[in-house]
């Protein structure tokens, strides 16, 4: 058994273009800011493969209007990773971009934070823009996986697997967990919505879905206390991680990059 891990970035979608506004809380409407990408994340070794988040599909993507690349399921077979054979899905949260393709991952165990489910489904999802960002169909297909015996639940810190652990953040949405993996570079940290983009997390600028702007700057610290360095850090939405890190194949160029490797800035 080995605690080490190899942990690939997987884009399966975008959105662009969008303004300060829709990236920053206080961010100028007029003002061009950075694309979104849409990833979900791959953390694998001899002994087993685990996805962070589920993305959405086609559907969804017309609905909200975002550009489906490459069907999630679809881009992981590409990337060599079969759905079928992955044995751990961590959702980060249940935003829609996150916990979608819930069918995709057959023989998958979840793992979701106690609070993240209580949101979802308790009193706040009464309020129309609290809610903005969750599907009833996400969460009521992880509700028949705790039904059928394949979720795992976690209070803030806690291991799934030797070598990867999942850390409370809340603040985007009140449940959202980030996953540090144990890497031949050092821990990295998978922030998922914890951090967007690498400008919210270096500048203290708080995206505008936010469950509790506070816990968000407080998450932006706790992302840097669980990393060795800034360059240990994964944002969830960025396009410059695919700049940053890269591709593990020339076929795989422009979306998909290799976190386990020093990224070049
Ligand atoms: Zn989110
Ligand atoms: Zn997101």
């Amino acid at each position: 058994m080995t605690d080490t891990y190899e942990v690939y970035a997987v884009k399966y979608a975008h959105h662009s273009p969008r303004t300060a506004a829709m990236n920053f809380i206080g961010g100028d409407p007029h003002q061009a800011s950075q694309a979104l990408d849409f990833y979900v994340w791959v953390v694998t070794n001899k002994d087993r493969t685990i996805v962070v988040d589920t993305g959405f599909d086609e559907a969804m993507a017309k609905r909200r209007e975002r550009q489906i690349m490459k069907p999630v399921a679809e881009a992981l077979k590409a990337a060599g990773f079969a759905p079928d054979k992955v044995g751990d899905v961590i959702i980060t949260h249940l935003h829609y971009d996150h916990s979608g393709n819930y069918d995709a991952f057959p023989n998958a165990r979840y793992h979701l934070q106690d609070c993240e489910m209580d949101f979802a489904t308790g009193r706040c999802m009464c309020d129309e823009k609290m809610r903005v960002a969750f599907e009833a169909d996400d969460v009521t297909a992880l509700v028949r996986k705790v039904y059928a015996g394949r979720v795992t639940y976690h209070d803030g810190e806690d291991q799934v697997a030797p070598g990867i652990t999942v850390h409370h953040i809340g603040g985007h949405s009140k449940g959202l967990q980030a996953v540090r993996v144990r890497t031949a570079r050092g821990d990295v940290v998978l922030a998922s919505d914890a951090s967007h983009l690498y400008e919210n997390l270096e500048q203290n600028k708080v995206f505008p879905i936010t469950y509790n702007a506070d816990d968000a700057i407080k998450g932006y610290a706790k992302l840097k206390a669980l990393a060795p360095s800034l360059k240990h850090i994964v944002p969830g939405h960025d396009p410059q991680v695919l700049e940053r890190y890269p591709a593990p194949t020339s076929a795989l160029k422009g979306w998909v990059a290799k976190l386990d490797v020093e990224p070049s800035a």
